[in-house]
């Protein structure tokens, strides 16, 4: 628990010692609303990239819902999980809807339990929006926060459950949204993983797991999956990359890149092999074959700057460019961007 003095130590060094980050500037719930999705899954440092041109490419909710979804993917490009984009998308669209038709009449609402109902958001950011952006006295939960309760109680495992009601007990009531990103600031640059600074933390001494921070939580393992796939590129006679739009559903849906398969296609022989992309996602491990298609090519290809490409197309497009280049005897063509 965390008592009176404590909150005020907390929101005191948050106030001091936050860091500057544009979002935190804003009082516009749609951008507060950007960063905190984009946020889910992505460092803060490269978050801030793609934040700002979400929020050049799409300043306010009407325009994004008026945009194409693949507009968004593009804008999202390099993000990872655009899964976040879609549904990002989608929540545009139903909050443009009139009340009568389940939407918002255009306002991003403002209670924990209305966000709750928009695609794409779950508890965390709902409660981050309503607190952050509209002042409701909601607590959130994320892994930073979830981190300090476990080393302030000394609980090597504790539940959800267990998590929410700490937090639903510390939130200060008068300040919910600096309350909540003190917190989860504290997690992301004192109470760290792994690199935790006792010293500078402003609730030192009526921490519990200070003597041993790195006992609590346990560390939970990671499963790694891998995926190994065959991915056949053809440069067009134009030089332009041929790419589809992959499905809406599976692994980077909707985006566009070269054709994959997961087993060796047939004609295999008849392709250049170019060499091997290995490529990293939070669990999985990728393993792309690239080869190279160099006859009956096609008339066009797709310019690579019009469609929302994955960072894995981008490392297999640029892999058989600079093979195709390196080895203009291959097909008559030159690659290009
Ligand atoms: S004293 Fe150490 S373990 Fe406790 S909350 Fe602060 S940084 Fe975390």
């Amino acid at each position: 628990m965390l008592s009176k003095d404590d909150q005020q130590a907390l929101l005191a060094w948050y106030d001091e010692h936050q860091r500057d980050l544009p979002w935190r500037q804003s009082d516009d719930p749609w951008a507060i609303l950007l960063s905190e999705i984009l946020l889910q899954q992505t460092q803060v440092s490269r978050g801030l990239v793609y934040w700002q041109r979400m929020v050049e490419t799409f300043p306010t909710i009407a325009s994004m819902a008026q945009a194409p979804v693949d507009a968004v993917l593009k804008a999202w490009e390099g993000a990872g999980y655009y899964s976040r984009a879609r549904r990002l998308h989608a929540l545009s669209q139903q909050v443009m809807l009139p009340k009568a038709e389940g939407g918002f009449d255009g306002q991003l609402p403002s209670t924990y339990g209305d966000l709750l109902s928009l695609p794409g958001i779950g508890p965390y950011t709902a409660a981050a929006v309503a607190s952050i952006a509209f002042g409701q006295s909601v607590a959130c939960v994320d892994g930073n926060i979830r981190r300090v309760m476990a080393r302030r109680t000394a609980q090597a495992d504790p539940t959800s459950k267990q998590v929410q009601a700490w937090a639903d007990a510390a939130l200060h009531p008068a300040r919910p949204g600096d309350w909540n990103q003190a917190l989860m600031e504290l997690g992301a640059t004192v109470c760290t993983p792994k690199r935790w600074n006792c010293g500078g933390c402003p609730v030192r001494a009526s921490c519990a797991g200070k003597e041993n921070p790195g006992a609590f939580p346990t560390p939970k393992k990671q499963r790694v999956t891998s995926l190994n796939l065959v991915a056949v590129v053809e440069f067009a006679l134009d030089g332009h990359p041929v790419l589809h739009q992959r499905p809406m559903t599976g692994i980077f849906a909707g985006l566009w890149g070269p054709v994959y398969h997961e087993d060796a296609p047939t004609g295999l022989e008849d392709l250049v092999n170019c060499g091997t992309v290995n490529h990293q996602l939070s669990h999985r491990k990728i393993e792309v074959r690239v080869h190279l298609k160099h006859h009956d090519l096609a008339t066009h290809g797709t310019p690579r700057s019009g469609v929302a490409i994955s960072s894995l197309d981008e490392k297999v497009l640029n892999l058989a460019s600079e093979y195709a280049t390196a080895n203009p005897h291959i097909q008559k063509s030159e690659a290009k961007g």
